[in-house]
């Protein structure tokens, strides 16, 4: 308000009135965003950035993972890239540290489903129950957390894209999956996730789900060779 030119009482108050205006749309932006309220998520399975041109979105799946979660960490905030974590939610009943670290580390989180069951066959009924079971260990963990996404364990989608939508979860695909869940070496890794890089791919991931240390490593390499290309990273879109 310190620029404001007073130029009588009238203009003042509108420009009062407005700031007041953009203040609520301001506070009302969380409170949409965290999934109590619509968030105009959709059934359709999203595998693109927000951003187009050269930008990618990486995400892991399956942890948090005491071995790997925590390295990883350290080499996005190394990196300072933001990431989703599709969340396991037996894993984050065991490990709710992890995730309270993931969270205050601004990262973005996703529902993977309570035990990582293939749920290409269950009813609506029984896809929700677990849904809210994930988000509950996941709440129970961080609070109020934000939960924007939901990802079916290995892209089994059956019903479960139009319960995620209608609990506010935006169903997340992946463009790029490198097959890490079978190691096959950090270099080979590193040029799999540059050679398979197009604009805008959801990149798939793992940081948990077994030893997944040379994934780590290659997204420790990956990030500044990318980086070095014209690359950028980002979130996923947010909606289909
Ligand atoms: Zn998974």
């Amino acid at each position: 308000m310190t620029t404001v030119r007073r130029r009588g009482p009238g203009r003042l108050l509108a420009l009062m009135l407005a700031s007041t205006v953009a203040l609520a749309l301001c506070a009302a932006a969380p409170a949409q965003a965290n999934g109590s309220g619509p968030t105009g998520a959709t059934p359709d399975i999203v595998d693109s950035t927000a951003r187009g041109g050269q930008a990618l979105a990486l995400t892991f799946d399956d942890g948090p993972d005491p071995r790997n979660t925590p390295r990883l960490l350290e080499v996005l905030r190394e990196h300072r890239v933001r990431a989703v974590f599709c969340l396991w939610g037996e894993h984050v009943r065991q490990h709710p540290d992890l995730v309270r670290r993931i969270a205050r580390a601004g990262h973005t989180l996703c529902n993977h489903t309570m035990r990582h069951d293939d749920m290409s066959t269950w009813s609506a009924a029984d896809i929700r129950a677990d849904l809210r079971a994930t988000n509950a260990a996941i709440r129970d963990a961080v609070p109020h957390a934000r939960i924007p996404y939901f990802r079916a364990p290995y892209g089994a989608w059956g019903q479960t894209p139009q319960v995620a939508a209608d609990m506010g979860m935006q169903p997340l695909g992946w463009r790029l999956a490198v097959e890490d869940w079978e190691p096959p070496g950090t270099g080979e890794l590193v040029r799999r996730l540059e050679e398979g890089a197009t604009p805008g791919a959801v990149v798939l991931l793992h940081d948990g789900g077994g030893d997944r240390s040379q994934t780590v490593e290659a997204v420790d390499q990956v990030i500044p060779r990318l980086r070095a290309e014209g690359w950028h990273f980002t979130g996923p879109a947010r909606r289909g």
